[in-house]
Parts: structure tokens; C-alpha cells; sequence
């Protein structure tokens, strides 16, 4: 279905962005992954995508708040896979902190990465997107940035910030037929929720688990197929946010 297409997925080396690798290489699209602190992980992503698909899969080292890195990044794999169709800005952080307490560093460096690091890829690729005359961007924001979250005003700024930039960015884009839509993930079980086993939004999610991994790959799919859909916001959070 995606078959020679070419897919980048950020922070693609663990968690949802390694689950969303494998469902698009498994929808025949070629993945390039980039993460930022661990090769070994994104190699062997790369790996199982390759031998499980018999897809092209290539793991860049970049860090996404980095404008001109991502530029850098987005230039080396135009040259190893041509072009590139789908973009998914799945790569984030939290730092998390009453906004009373919170250090000035935690704010800014949870914005750089989750909501700037989004248009620094979106930046470098829509030239790609605007050649091909499609593309499809995939944001991955958070029911945080539709409900707010105590402790996580940074980190719910920069989810409700992607859902702003997603409708933006599908009004510009979409006379040129480039769709940009954003996901709100509830509580998925990765490495980032591991701690917050006692949140008390845990006990307000009416289906009445974490979501899996999975869970937000099957969305991820669903969007980048769905050629009349843009600027949606697609809630995978069990019910949380309804
Ligand atoms: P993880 O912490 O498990 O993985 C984060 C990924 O992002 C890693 O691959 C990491 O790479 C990469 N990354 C972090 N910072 C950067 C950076 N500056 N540049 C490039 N890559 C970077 O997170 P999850 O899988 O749980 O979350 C994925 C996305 O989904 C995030 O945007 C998160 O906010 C969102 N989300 C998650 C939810 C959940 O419940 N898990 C709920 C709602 C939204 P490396 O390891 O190499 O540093």
C-alpha cells in the first residue's frame, strides 16, 4: 500500500516511534529513522525492518531542535533514498515540574524539541512535498495539549502548540495536495510513561487501560492512507478526552 514511498520518522528508535517504523515498513514504505542519543537502538530498528519487510531502513543521528542539523539531516536522506512522502514528528520529551518551580531550561528545551522541532522538519521537507506535488505529515501531539495536565505546562504548551501548527500548516498546504494532521495519544505504555504509573489520569480513562504502542501506530496507518482527511486531530486515549 505504501510501497515506494519513503517515510521519516523521528525518534524512531524505541517507544510509539519504533512501532510506527515497523507499521509503515510493513506497509511497504522505505523508513529512515532518526533519533538522537542511541545508534545501537535505531540500528536495530532499522535491522528488523529490513529483514521482516525487505524494506530500505537507515537510522541519522539528529537532534531535531537543531535547525540547521535537521536541514543537514533532511539533505542526506533525500541523497540515500531520492525524496521523501511521509513525515512523522513523533520525537519528544517532558521535563516535568509545577509551573511554580519549574527552571526556565525545562521550559525551553521541552518547547525546542516537541513543537519546534516539528516545524524544523516540516520546514526542510515541504520543498520535497511540494516537488512530488503530495506528502503527508503526521504530528504526534498529546490528550495533554487538548486537556492540560498539572506538572506538565510545558510539555502540554508544546502538544497544544503542534495541534496549532498542524491546522496551520494544513491550510497552507493542502491547495498543493500535502495533508498535515496530528494524533493526541492518551497514556501509552513506552520508557516516558513508565514512571507515572500513579497518575491520577489514569483513573479517568473509561476504557480502563494504557494504551499500546500499537494503539498509535494503527492511527498513524489510518492517516497516512486516509487521502481525504487534514487537519484532523485523532484521539487514541481510550476514551480519556471525550
Ligand atoms: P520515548 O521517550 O520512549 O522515546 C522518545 C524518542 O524520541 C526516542 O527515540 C528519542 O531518541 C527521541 N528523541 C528525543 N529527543 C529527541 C531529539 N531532540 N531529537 C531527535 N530525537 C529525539 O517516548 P514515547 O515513545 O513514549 O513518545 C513518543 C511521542 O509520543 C512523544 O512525542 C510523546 O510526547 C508522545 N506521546 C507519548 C505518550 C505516552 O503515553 N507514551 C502519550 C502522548 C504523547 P533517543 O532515545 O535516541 O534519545
Amino acid at each position: 500500500m505504501l510501497t515506494g514511498k519513503t517515510a521519516v520518522i523521528t525518534g524512531g528508535s524505541r517507544g510509539l516511534g519504533e512501532s510506527i517504523a515497523y507499521r509503515l515498513a510493513s506497509m511497504g514504505a522505505d523508513i529512515a529513522i532518526v533519533y538522537r542519543s542511541n545508534p545501537s537502538l535505531a540500528e536495530s530498528v532499522c535491522a528488523a525492518c529490513h529483514k521482516s519487510y525487505l524494506v530500505k531502513a537507515k537510522a541519522y543521528c539528529c537532534d531535531v531542535s537543531d535547525f540547521g542539523a535537521v536541514k543537514e539531516t533532511i539533505n542526506a536522506i533525500k541523497n540515500d533514498f531520492g525524496t521523501v512522502h511521509i513525515l512523522v514528528n513523533n520525537a519528544g520529551i517532558t521535563h516535568d515540574g509545577l509551573a511554580a518551580r519549574m527552571k526556565e531550561e525545562d521550559f525551553d528545551s521541552v518547547i525546542a524539541v516537541n513543537l519546534k522541532g516539528a516545524f524544523n522538519m516540516i520546514r526542510h521537507c515541504t520543498g520535497l512535498f511540494l516537488r512530488n506535488k503530495e506528502g503527508c505529515i503526521i504530528n504526534i501531539s498529546s490528550v495533554t495539549g487538548l486537556i492540560g495536565n498539572a506538572g506538565q505546562c510545558n510539555y502540554a504548551a508544546s502538544k497544544a502548540g503542534l495541534i496549532g501548527l498542524t491546522k496551520s500548516i494544513a491550510r497552507e498546504l493542502a491547495p498543493r495536495g500535502i495533508r498535515c494532521n496530528a494524533i493526541a495519544p492518551g497514556f501509552i505504555a513506552t520508557e516516558m510513561t513508565a514512571h507515572q504509573t500513579e497518575n491520577p489520569l489514569l483513573e479517568r480513562i473509561p476504557l480502563g487501560r494504557m494504551g499500546e504502542a500499537d494503539d498509535v501506530a494503527d492511527a498513524v496507518a489510518y492517516l497516512a492512507t486516509a487521502g481525504y482527511v487534514t487537519g484532523e486531530v485523532l484521539k487514541v486515549d481510550g476514551g480519556i478526552a471525550m
